[in-house]
C-alpha cells in the first residue's frame, strides 16, 4: 500500500514515526526554510515526474544562507533521497514534496546563531490546489513583508503568516486568492504564486526587487513563452490598477502550476476567460511536467513507484 513516507533525523519512516518535541526552535520562532516540489503523475508510462528538484534545493541553499541554517547534504544528495523516498513511499498520483531545513535544537531564545540544524522531508498525495478553469482574486489589505523586514527571496517558513492572513481574508471575501501589494503599493505576488499580467501580446511580472519570491514555475513559463511561442517578458513594477485594463493575468506557483486569473477585486480581466496566451502556455507546461515534452527533459526527474515486493528505482 502506498503510504505517506518522511526523511527523517537520517532515515526512512512512515510520516506518522516522524515527530518533534514541541520546545523545538522552529516551532517556537518560525527559524527554518522550506520547498515545495511537485511530482506529477504521469498513468501513460506509469511515471511520477518530480519537476526541477535541483533547482528547488538549490534555492534552499540561498534561503538557508540567507538565514544561516546549515545544510549538510550536497544538492545530488538531496535529489537522490527525495527520488527514493517518492519511489519507496509508492503513490501513483500526483504528490507534494516538503523538504524543510530547520533549527532543530530544543532552546529557547530567537536567534539564528548557536542552535543546532537538521534536514527532513516528507511526500504525500496531493491534487489541485486552484481551480483550473480561472481564479477570482482580491487586492489584499494585508501588504507582503518587506525584504528589509523578512527576506521575500528565501521561503521562510515563519514568512508564511503573511500568506495565510492574505489567503484567509480572501477566500472569507467570497474570492479565490489575494494579490499582495508591497509597501510602495505595487504588485508583488499571490499568497502561494508570482504572478503575470499580458499587455499587447507581452508578458509582464513584478521583478525581484518588489519583494517576490524568485518562483522556480515563474521563471519555467518565461523560459516556455520565450522558446515556444518567442513572446517576451519584461520584469517591471505593476500597479494595482494596471491588472484590471490587463488582457489577460494568470499566476504561477508549484501548488498552482499556471493558472488563469479572470477577475481581480469584481472587474473581469479581459473577456473573463482564461486568455489565449495563458492557455497556449498552460498546455505546454503541463506537457512539460509530465515527461511529454523530451526538450523539458532535463526539467525532471522520473521515478517509478515501488510495488509490492519491488524496488523503488529512478526510472
Ligand atoms: N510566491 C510565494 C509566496 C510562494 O509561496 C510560492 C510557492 N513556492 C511562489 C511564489 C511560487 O514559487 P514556485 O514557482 O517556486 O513554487
Amino acid at each position: 500500500m502506498p503510504q505517506r513516507m518522511a526523511y527523517f533525523q537520517g532515515s526512512f519512516m512512515p510520516l506518522e514515526d516522524a515527530t518533534i518535541g514541541i520546545l523545538t526552535h522552529a516551532f517556537l520562532y518560525g527559524t527554518a526554510c522550506f520547498e515545495g516540489v511537485r511530482g506529477n503523475w504521469n498513468a501513460d508510462d506509469e511515471t511520477l515526474y518530480l519537476f526541477r528538484v535541483k533547482e528547488h534545493y538549490q534555492r534552499l541553499r540561498r534561503s538557508c544562507s540567507i538565514l544561516r541554517i546549515g545544510l549538510a547534504l550536497s544538492d545530488d544528495q538531496l535529489c537522490d533521497l527525495t527520488a527514493e523516498l517518492v519511489a519507496k513511499a509508492g503513490f501513483t498520483e500526483d504528490v507534494y514534496i516538503r523538504p524543510i531545513a530547520y533549527k532543530s535544537e530544543e532552546v529557547i531564545g530567537p536567534r539564528m546563531h548557536d542552535v543546532a540544524d537538521d534536514f527532513l522531508c516528507f511526500v504525500m498525495p496531493f491534487g489541485a490546489y486552484l481551480d483550473d478553469s480561472g481564479i477570482r482574486c482580491m487586492t489584499s489589505t494585508w501588504r507582503r513583508v518587506d525584504d528589509l523586514g523578512i527576506p521575500a527571496r528565501a521561503k521562510v517558513n515563519g514568512l508564511y503568516i503573511n500568506s495565510a492572513l492574505a489567503k484567509t481574508e480572501a477566500l472569507e471575501n467570497g474570492f479565490d486568492e489575494a494579490i499582495m501589494l508591497d509597501d510602495r503599493g505595487h504588485i508583488s505576488e499571490g499568497s502561494g504564486e508570482n504572478i503575470f499580467i499580458i499587455r499587447d501580446g507581452k508578458l509582464i511580472t513584478p521583478p525581484p526587487s518588489d519583494n517576490i519570491l524568485e518562483g522556480i514555475t515563474r521563471e519555467s513559463v518565461i523560459t516556455l513563452a520565450r522558446d515556444e511561442f518567442g513572446i517576451q517578458t519584461i520584469e517591471r513594477s505593476i500597479d494595482r490598477s494596471e491588472v484590471y485594463v490587463a488582457d489577460e493575468c494568470f499566476m504561477t506557483g508549484t501548488a498552482a502550476h499556471l493558472t488563469a486569473v479572470i477577475d481581480v477585486d469584481r472587474r473581469p480581466i479581459g473577456t473573463g476567460l482564461p486568455g489565449e496566451i495563458t492557455k497556449r502556455l498552460h498546455e505546454r507546461y503541463h506537457d512539460a511536467l509530465h515527461g511529454r515534452e523530451e526538450k523539458y527533459a532535463k526539467w525532471l526527474i522520473p521515478v517509478k513507484p515501488q510495488v509490492a515486493g519491488k524496488q523503488g528505482v529512478k526510472a
